[in-house]
């Protein structure tokens, strides 16, 4: 095969002397960039704080990594809002409903499914990233058969035993469903960010725009995924 399978060599052993997908809207944005503070505190009439929960499903933790690459403003992001259920604090199941709910990752087992069912305790129920989406990089098994995969996976990968004839199964092993879901195709869905991952100005600035109404306005250079 001549070709990179990725498509981000076009061909085998030749590279591109500029990056692949510069072009001249890419160096000059149309919009103007501004200072903006993503932990500073919305103007509004009566500043309340909020209370979030963070999902992570079928994914890479990627996506709940870039809401975290906000460097210090991390600090003055807890001024703002209160985390409930999410990997971030360790809470487990929801102590409370919350103002909005954040979900990474598809579905590609039963727990997800009831994970994620839970987080119709949330208000405001957004999902990121492409997993989250339509399924991204775990829905790649889609096309082959169950079967097959937990056959590659477990008797015929480089790492199985020889003679290896047992695919993992227990009861308190969630059960593997028979394609990976985008969450829409479970719950109802309010809105969606993509990317993969979002930037975390654009998490951000999403969160704060549904929950205080702050202006919404997002750079090129903040959705751009090429
Ligand atoms: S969308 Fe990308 S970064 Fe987010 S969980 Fe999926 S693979 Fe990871």
């Amino acid at each position: 095969m001549k070709l990179c399978p990725t498509g981000a060599i076009i061909v085998r052993g030749k590279s591109l002397s500029k990056p692949f997908g510069e072009r001249a809207f890419d160096l000059e944005s149309s919009q103007k960039h501004f200072h903006h503070n993503i932990a500073e505190k919305p103007k509004v009439a009566n500043f309340e704080k909020k209370t979030i929960a963070t999902v992570s499903l079928a994914g890479c933790f990627g996506c709940h990594m870039s809401m975290l690459d906000i460097d210090t403003d991390l600090l003055d992001i807890v001024e703002l809002v209160a985390f409930n259920k999410s990997p971030l604090t360790d809470i487990k199941t929801f102590t409370q409903r919350c103002h909005l709910g954040l979900v990474e990752g598809g579905c590609c087992n039963d727990e997800n499914i009831e994970t994620l069912k839970n987080s119709e305790m949330c208000d405001i129920l957004v999902v990121m990233g492409e997993c989250a989406v339509w399924g991204g990089l775990p829905a790649m098994r889609n096309t082959i058969p169950l079967g097959e995969c937990l056959e590659e996976a477990y008797l015929n990968s480089v790492t199985s035993e020889q003679g290896e004839n047992t695919v993992p199964y227990h009861e308190d092993l969630p059960k593997i469903l028979d394609r990976v879901y985008g969450c829409s195709e479970i719950v109802k869905v309010d809105y969606t960010i993509p990317g993969c991952p979002p930037s975390p100005n654009h998490i951000w600035k999403v969160v704060k725009n549904l929950l205080w109404g702050e202006d919404f306005s997002l750079l090129y250079s903040e959705f751009k995924y090429d």
